[in-house]
């Protein structure tokens, strides 16, 4: 298979433009002071469904044919992935069936259904997603498009890097959210291509940080499913296709705590009025917390996601 390139990436910024928001970039003083940096935070948060998963799946639902349309599309996610996938599909009149933990957050559960999406439930401690996926792709002849070991999902979460590039130029660091790989990957390539001397920095939860082993050794590890607030990144493995980017493009992978999340709530709430999910903290806990040196230095950080429940988000930053 020819190797993704930014080409690749600009096809898909142009599948997705006037579908997708262009989210802003927003700056902070009080982040900089703490930082003693120069921050640039791409909001994801604000994306439609709340995060940057839109992108994969209105890029990768653009290229299907009309037999796959009229089919529909399957797929599983533990939540951001999902609604997107509903809202893309709803958009264009396909058909969404989608496989959801049972102890997926209530709020994206029911904004999934709320897009018109069938959800299936299962139990992520029991059953294998991957496996359900292929049996119901098989039974149903719907397309299944996984949360990120997928072509066409890389390079539509390659595009919010793209347009972060586009709007502040040359970075010295950029420090992305990482859970499965799609938007590390996807970020790596347009930072390779805008700006080929950006030191490119996966942040996963440090009670998983399958990515960190994988990158060390050489070849994708698999984990127990982490215990981690990070719903959104609580994968046992890096993806395939990922990995093959994630190795040539990307420097480092780091970890945080989830104390480290939670403060980076509370900061982004207080100082910068975003309301940010866990997973959606990672890349700026990294910055915040001095977990990646960045003292002197122009940071992008991809802020991924917003969509946590108001009761979860009040019991995370007031414990
Ligand atoms: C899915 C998700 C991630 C992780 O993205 P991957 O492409 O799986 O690495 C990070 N943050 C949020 C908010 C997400 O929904």
């Amino acid at each position: 298979m020819i190797p993704l390139q930014f080409s690749d990436i600009q096809a898909a910024a142009s599948r997705i433009a006037g579908i997708a928001h262009r989210t802003p970039v927003l700056t902070s003083r009080t982040a900089n002071a703490r930082a003693n940096a120069q921050l640039f935070f791409k909001c994801e948060n604000y994306q439609r469904t709340g995060a940057f998963k839109f992108r994969g799946a209105c890029n990768a639902l653009a290229r299907f044919t009309d037999e796959q349309r009229h089919a529909g599309v399957l797929t599983y996610s533990s939540g951001n992935h999902a609604q997107a996938i509903a809202l893309a599909a709803s958009l264009s009149g396909i058909k969404a069936a989608i496989i959801m933990p049972h102890d997926a957050p209530a709020l994206k559960v029911a904004a999934t259904k709320g897009y018109g999406a069938e959800v299936i439930v299962y139990d992520r401690y029991k059953e294998n997603r991957e496996e359900i996926g292929r049996r119901l792709a098989f039974e149903r002849g719907m397309t299944l498009i996984p949360p990120y070991d997928h072509r066409d999902v890389i390079c539509g979460q390659g595009t919010a890097a793209m347009e972060l590039f586009e709007e502040t130029g040359p970075l010295d660091v950029l420090l992305v959210c990482l859970g499965g790989g799609g938007l590390l990957a996807g970020s790596a390539i347009s930072a390779r291509a805008l700006s080929p001397n950006c030191r490119v920095i996966g942040v996963e939860p440090e009670a998983g940080d399958d990515g960190r082993q994988s990158l060390a050794k050489g070849e994708v590890v698999t984990i127990a499913v982490p215990d981690t607030i990070a719903d959104g990144a609580m994968v046992t493995h890096l993806g395939q296709h990922n990995f093959e980017v994630i190795r040539r493009d990307v420097d480092a992978i780091v970890t945080v705590s989830d104390a480290q999340l939670v403060d980076t709530m509370k900061f982004c709430a207080e100082r910068m009025k975003m309301v940010v999910e866990p997973t959606g903290c990672l890349a700026a806990a990294a910055a915040l917390h001095g977990v990646v040196p960045v003292a002197g230095l122009r940071v992008g950080i991809l802020v991924s996601g917003g969509n946590v429940d108001l009761a979860r988000f009040a019991a995370l930053v007031t414990a």
